[in-house]
Order: C-alpha cells, then sequence, then structure tokens
C-alpha cells in the first residue's frame, strides 16, 4: 500500500509524533509497534462516520486508544495499515472459520464475478445452497437467504408471529440478535461496553413486546410462561451465547426450553448466527441434540461475504411470501457472489470435518493457557478469557468481571500481535488456518502479559 495516499498521510503527521518517536529510540525505550496511519485516518473517518467505524464495536477508543485501520488479512493473520502484523481472533466476528483468503472461496468468487453480481433473479447457486443448509441442518427444511444477521433475526420473529397470532417474544439478557428495533433489550456487547442501557429510537410500544428474561434458569423461563404462556409468539435464545462473550447453556437448560416452548405452542428461535457451522458443522443444535421450530444463520454461511438466512419447519415458513401471507423480501438477497462464497465454505466444510477437530484442539490449547484469577468459557472454537473469578453462566455473573484489568489485557496482546476483542463481553475465534506456531506465539503472549500484570502492581 505505497500509494499517494500514504505519503500525504506520512507528510501530515504532526511533529509531536516524530519528536516522540525520536525521543523513545534515543532513550532506548523499545516501540514495538506504532499506530501513525491509523490515526491519521481515524482522525479523518471520525470527522464523517459517526464515531469513525461502521459498527460500534470496531471502535475501541477508552480501551486501545482507537481502531486498528486494517490493510489486508491472509490466513489467520492481519496487517494494518502501519505494517503491524497480528494473529487474529476476531476473524471478522465470526465469519471466519477458515481464516482470510482461503483459496476455495476465492476461487468460488472468481468464477462468479464472470457471470455477474446481481441479477434479482433466482440463479442456480441459490438452490445448491438452500439445498446445503438444509443437508446440515436437518431442523431446517425450508430456508430464505437475507443479506444480514439482523435481517434473519428480524424476519424469523416476523414469520413466528404470523404464524402463532401471538405478540410477544422473549429473549435473554446478554444475547443479541442484531439491531432488530424489539430485540435491542439487554442485548450484551456492544451495547454494555458502550454503557446503553437501552438504546433511544426505539418505541415503548416496541420494547414492550419483548420479555427479558436471565439466560441459563428454566425457573424464571417457567414463570414468565405461567403468567403471559398464551400470548407468547417466540423464545429466541443464542444456544451458545457469543454476545456476552462466550457463555454456554448449562446441562438441561435447552431441553427444558424446548419442553416449555412446546407447551405453550410457542415456538423456539435457536439464532445460530453465530454458532452455526462454527459449534458443530450441524451447529449448536447438533452439538446438543435440540430440534428448534425455527433457526438464524449468517457469518460462517457467508463465508467472509454478507449474509444471512432464517429456516425451519415447512409447516412454518410456507406461510412467507410469495408461498404465504408473511411479508419478507430484498433487492440483493441470495446474489450470486455472497451465494458463491457462502456454498464454498460450506462445501469445504462437509468435505473437511476435520476442521473441527483442529479448532477444537487449538482451543483447548488456549483455554489451558488461561492466567490465573480468570474465568474460561469455552465451546470448540468459540471461548472467551472473564476476568473474575467466580463461574460466568448469565449476564449478572459476566458483569463481575474486572474490565479494567481486560483493558490491560487487550492492550498489552495488542502490542504483542494478537488481536482480540477489544470488549470483555465478546468470544474470540479460532480459525482452520491458525497454525501450532500461533497458537505458540499466542500463549507465550499470554504469559508475558501476566508478568507485566505481575511487575506493575
Ligand atoms: C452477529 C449476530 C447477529 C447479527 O448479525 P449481523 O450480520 O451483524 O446483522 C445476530 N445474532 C447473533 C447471535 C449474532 O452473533
Amino acid at each position: 500500500m505505497n500509494t499517494d495516499k500514504d505519503k500525504e498521510l506520512k507528510g501530515g503527521l504532526p511533529i509531536c509524533v516524530h519528536l516522540c518517536l525520536s525521543v523513545a529510540n534515543i532513550f532506548g525505550v523499545e516501540f514495538r509497534m506504532t499506530h501513525i496511519k491509523s490515526e491519521e485516518l481515524f482522525r479523518r473517518a471520525v470527522e464523517k462516520i459517526p464515531g469513525g467505524v461502521n459498527s460500534p464495536v470496531r471502535a475501541f477508543r477508552g480501551v486501545g486508544g482507537q481502531p486498528i485501520f486494517i490493510a489486508r488479512g491472509q490466513g489467520s493473520h492481519l496487517f494494518d495499515v502501519d505494517g503491524n502484523e497480528y494473529i487474529d481472533y476476531v476473524g471478522s466476528w465470526g465469519p471466519l472459520l477458515l481464516g482470510h483468503r482461503h483459496p476455495e472461496i476465492l476461487a468460488a468468487l472468481e468464477k462468479a464475478l464472470e457471470i455477474g453480481t446481481s441479477f434479482g433473479a433466482p440463479t442456480e447457486q441459490e438452490v445448491l445452497l438452500a439445498d446445503a443448509i438444509c443437508e446440515a441442518v436437518p431442523s431446517i427444511e425450508m430456508v430464505r437467504l437475507v443479506n444480514s444477521g439482523t435481517e434473519a433475526t428480524m424476519s424469523a420473529i416476523r414469520v413466528a408471529r404470523g404464524f402463532t397470532k401471538r405478540d410477544l417474544i422473549v429473549k435473554f439478557e446478554g444475547c443479541y440478535h442484531g439491531h432488530v428495533d424489539s430485540l435491542l433489550v439487554k442485548a450484551g456487547s456492544g451495547l454494555a461496553t458502550l454503557g446503553i442501557a437501552d438504546t433511544q429510537g426505539v418505541p415503548k410500544a416496541f420494547a414492550d413486546t419483548t420479555i427479558a428474561l436471565p439466560y441459563n434458569s428454566l425457573d424464571a423461563l417457567e414463570e414468565a410462561f405461567r403468567v403471559h404462556g398464551e400470548r407468547i409468539a417466540a423464545v429466541i435464545v443464542e444456544p451458545v451465547v457469543g454476545n456476552m462473550g462466550c457463555v454456554p447453556p448449562l446441562p438441561g437448560y435447552l431441553e427444558g426450553m424446548r419442553e416449555i416452548t412446546a407447551r405453550y405452542g410457542a415456538l423456539l428461535i435457536f439464532d445460530e448466527v453465530m454458532t452455526g457451522f462454527r459449534v458443530a458443522f450441524g451447529g449448536a443444535q447438533a452439538r446438543y441434540g435440540i430440534r428448534p421450530d425455527l433457526t438464524t444463520l449468517g457469518k460462517v454461511i457467508g463465508g467472509g461475504l454478507p449474509v444471512g438466512a432464517y429456516g425451519g419447519r415447512r409447516d412454518i415458513m410456507s406461510m412467507v411470501a410469495p408461498a404465504g401471507p408473511i411479508y419478507q423480501a430484498g433487492t440483493l438477497s441470495g446474489n450470486p457472489l455472497a451465494v458463491a462464497a457462502g456454498l464454498a465454505m460450506l462445501r469445504h466444510l462437509k468435505a473437511h470435518p476435520e476442521v473441527y477437530d483442529r479448532v477444537e484442539a487449538c482451543g483447548a490449547r488456549l483455554e489451558a493457557a488461561a492466567p490465573a484469577g480468570v474465568t474460561v468459557n469455552r465451546v470448540g472454537s468459540m471461548f472467551t478469557f472473564f476476568f473474575t473469578d467466580g463461574p460466568v453462566t448469565g449476564w449478572e455473573s459476566a458483569k463481575k468481571c474486572d474490565t479494567a484489568r481486560f483493558g490491560r489485557f487487550f492492550r498489552r496482546m495488542l502490542e504483542g500481535g494478537v488481536y482480540l476483542a477489544p470488549s470483555q463481553f465478546e468470544a474470540a475465534f479460532v480459525s482452520a488456518a491458525h497454525s501450532d506456531d500461533d497458537i505458540e506465539r499466542t500463549i507465550a503472549a499470554v504469559r508475558e502479559e501476566a508478568e507485566s500484570e505481575l511487575r506493575s502492581d
């Protein structure tokens, strides 16, 4: 990236930055990394983009200073605009189970480009992707493609309401289901980190249709159904929560949820936007052996391009327009590029089940390297180091974490070349592209970080 723009950025540096760096060098202070171009880009970004970013979790002002601008990714590594290299555990927030620029996904995209980027008319590839999804996730008998996870959950709850002719939705504190109006209640990481209890701009009437309950409490769910059962259209849940950090379901929790919803005629929606094709090929429902009525997908099924999907029981999905009376549409839904990338991803995962063994083993090694006093939650390739010594089973316990300690951890790991999500309430993701060397270097960085922490006490 040696363009005129680069030179312009360098030329535009405030003098103090040059001075600071050279002074630091004279006194032999070790500067392992600088973020000069990122700083300059961020200064320009905040002028034109709210907060300088196109999605709030990317802004980690106050934790690591400011976001790192990425120049490119390759396999398990990220390279920023200042030439720093990182081992990437964000993986674009979940989609990149095969790492950056996987050759089979690139080849599929190149082939798709030869044909055209969008037709707004059906293509063969969409049928193949629908077949692949339904085959991998048997509870999905019919599926509709959309462009994001948010669209998938928004559409799924509309379908649940239309099908049951009821209005209320149950969700769980700390679970995030995209920025759907009625689901932005107690919605986990992004909002938690920003300290926004409840977003503005959602009419009270919408929020009133949502019942937020503590995750992992069957008693709370039973009680809500005892009171409102006849009015509840659906329960939507992250079967393994990723959006308050990784929080797995307690034994029997999902089974109990399945039983209660069925008893009251409410639908069970598994939001597998994060867990789908991640915690197992068939998602969390395969891993835990539960059959939801509807499932939402996103992230991994797009192979790094914007895709979402919702699907489930044939009798329910048959209600979606134009087959039925519940409207949902999308100009770019099922567009050839996104579908090609998604199909290449699912085909690779089906042909290489060992991917799941590999990421599981890498996850286990990282889990074992956690510093003392940290609670690790991990499901396969999803994990979180919670800076608390108690178990983390829901939002109340996650909230007890020492977020200042997490902030120091995050910053030192970044300086050590390990790119993690800048919030205590996010999951880290291992990809099939992470090498043994990546894992060893990460473990060494965790040890070094713990020593720095001890020294600074
Ligand atoms: C990321 C996520 C979403 C939202 O997906 P977008 O593509 O960001 O709209 C919904 N649900 C879960 C569980 C997610 O992790």
